[in-house]
């Protein structure tokens, strides 16, 4: 993690007056909904994880506790922090990993569901989590390569709709939270399945609104304020409904929508704080699309 050290005066000349300022309402006030939601809203994505990190780092020792546990990096709190870029979540990021609900569930999918850590594999990560990468890069079982368009810790730059990797190089490819970004999704979804191996599988999770039938996309709407009222965010280019599974369809490809998360005792959906029990929906559920 020297990376962040070593990258720090550079964000203090970059953003730290703001910083300063937000840090010191949100502390003032005690009001972490209020500097989260600054950061996802200020900070450009590329150095997001990284300011973030700094921050939920410098404070986590007030949310010193055991009601809590993160299921990635082992380590327990009283509760997790809000987070949220329009609407906070309480309870929702691990202040020393910055995993998520969605990252806490995956983390247990992948240990409990796939034998990716018990057989040699090669993996690409595409867009790669930060409470992720360190986990993956230990396991010796694992070739483990990270790309991004721009992200500073990806091993490949690249664009997911035009990737410079020879078909069929990956038993593992794992995506998330992008595809609601690309400009053209068939592309996209193309090469993702032509650079899987037959018998790999892809995990693809996106943000779905659960109360929209089929996924929204208009191409006209391009003014960030617009596309963030009809897609809920700036830099999203179209919302996902319940046909999730079958936009990711493709001939060759059978797409498993698991509900993992119903398997799960309830003790340990409160415990690891994965989402709220009594109201599961379709973004709890892990799509994984399968290379016949
Ligand atoms: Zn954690």
């Amino acid at each position: 993690m020297n990376i962040f050290k070593d990258l720090l005066p550079l964000q203090i000349v970059l953003f730290g007056k703001k910083i300063k300022k937000a840090i010191s309402k949100a502390i003032k006030l005690n009001d972490m909904k209020r500097i989260i939601k600054f950061f996802l809203r200020n900070i450009p994505r590329k150095y997001l994880q990284k300011v973030v990190y700094f921050a939920t780092n410098s404070i986590k020792v007030f949310y010193l506790g055991n009601k809590v546990e993160c299921s990635v990096c082992k380590k327990h709190y009283r509760k997790f922090l809000p987070y949220g870029y329009v609407h906070s979540r309480e309870n929702a990021l691990c202040p020393n990993c910055l995993a998520l609900e969605r990252h806490r569930l995956l983390w247990l999918y992948l240990k409990e569901r796939t034998d990716i850590f018990k057989k040699d594999i090669s993996f690409l990560h595409i867009a790669p989590e930060l409470c992720f990468i360190e986990s993956f890069r230990k396991q010796k079982n694992i070739k483990y390569t990270t790309a991004d368009l721009e992200s500073p810790w990806a091993d490949i730059h690249l664009n997911v709709e035009d990737m410079p990797l020879e078909d069929e190089s990956y038993d593992f490819v794992m995506a998330n939270h992008i595809l609601e970004h690309v400009d053209n999704l068939d592309k996209a979804l193309s090469e993702i399945y032509r650079v899987l191996k037959k018998g790999g599988f892809a995990i693809l999770l996106s943000p779905i609104n659960p109360k929209r039938e089929t996924t929204y996309e208009d191409k006209n709407i391009t003014d960030p304020f617009e596309r963030e009222k009809h897609f809920g965010q700036k830099d999203h280019v179209r919302e996902f409904g319940l046909d999730y599974a079958s936009v990711l369809k493709k001939e060759g490809i059978e797409i498993v929508e698991d509900r993992f998360i119903e398997t799960l005792d309830r003790k340990k959906v409160i415990r690891y704080a994965l989402a709220n029990p009594d109201c599961l929906t379709i973004e709890n559920y892990i799509f994984v699309a399968k290379k016949l």
